[in-house]
């Protein structure tokens, strides 16, 4: 199918690796020009290489910005790399665990900043752009955490479902100009995050991170975790023409592993 994206541009955040780098290599394929970023430099200019060789001689330029998106300085960065995109997708490193009990009021406040008031920003900085070209599309990576809440998670938990009930809220609002927004919640993926969330657990059972993982692999209904590019592809379609319709949703990729009828 296509999807008639070739010749729009993108800004994907966080996608020098896993998710965000998924997400932009299958919005690149369509010939969607994409503006990269992340912290670290050498990753993120590795992974534009990749992805420019991929994509060779379809039309899609790769641009990568070096900064740290959770800052104003580095959401400056970004849209003046890319001012007017026709698709955002929003994503960050996730909150790290732990009990709430000792959690500050700043680790909250990084926690929201990051995960619930960058995207925000970002959607503020560029959907009126989006609603003018009546054409738009915005997917924030979030969590299955928003779906079934994770306990030890409960900095995510909490900051993305600020961000999940303020996005239901606009995406009725900028629909009726072709802008949807949506977000994408994935469950275990096999990203470099996933292998980090097993180190622990490793340590503590003095198992080997490939036997933790591969132990919670077999627990998913799947029998298996998610291939990033399973997620990025199902990006791409919520950014396509043919996903006007679609606004205000919340995917769950989770291989089965929410229980619930709804
Ligand atoms: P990952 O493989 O660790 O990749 C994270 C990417 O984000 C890297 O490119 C990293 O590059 C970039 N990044 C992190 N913080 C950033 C910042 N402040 N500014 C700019 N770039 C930043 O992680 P992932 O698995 O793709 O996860 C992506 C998101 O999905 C996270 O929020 C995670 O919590 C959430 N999630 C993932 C899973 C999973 O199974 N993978 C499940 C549920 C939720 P630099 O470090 O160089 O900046």
């Amino acid at each position: 199918m296509d999807l008639g994206l070739k010749g729009k541009t993108a800004l994907v955040c966080a996608s020098s690796k896993g998710l965000g780098r998924a997400c932009a290599l299958s919005l690149a394929r369509e010939g969607v020009s994409v503006t990269m970023l992340a912290r670290g430099k050498e990753a993120l200019e590795a992974a534009a290489a990749e992805i420019r060789a991929e994509v060779a001689g379809n039309g899609a330029t790769i641009t990568t910005v070096a900064c740290d998106i959770t800052t104003a300085e580095g959401r400056a960065l970004a849209l003046a790399a890319c001012p007017t995109p026709d698709i955002l997708v929003t994503n960050a490193g996730g909150p790290k665990p732990g009990d709430f009990r000792d959690w500050s009021r700043d680790d909250w406040i990084a926690a929201v900043d990051a995960n619930m008031l960058t995207p925000i920003e970002l959607i503020k900085a560029t959907v009126d752009g989006m609603i003018a070209r009546k054409f738009g599309r915005i997917v924030n990576i979030t969590s299955s955490a928003v779906r079934a809440p994770i306990d030890i998670l409960g900095l995510s938990n909490g900051a993305r479902s600020g961000l999940t009930g303020f996005v239901a809220g606009l995406s009725r609002k900028t629909v009726a100009h072709n802008v949807t927004i949506n977000n994408l919640l994935p469950g275990p993926f096999q990203t470099d995050r996933l292998r980090a969330t097993a180190v622990g657990a490793a340590q503590e059972s003095g198992r080997s991170v490939d036997d933790v993982l591969a132990e919670r692999s077999k627990q998913n209904p799947a029998g298996r975790f998610g291939d990033p590019a399973e997620f990025g592809d199902a990006c791409a379609y919520l950014c396509s023409a043919q996903a006007g319709f679609i606004t205000g949703q919340n995917l769950l990729m989770d291989g089965g592993a929410y229980p619930g009828t709804f």
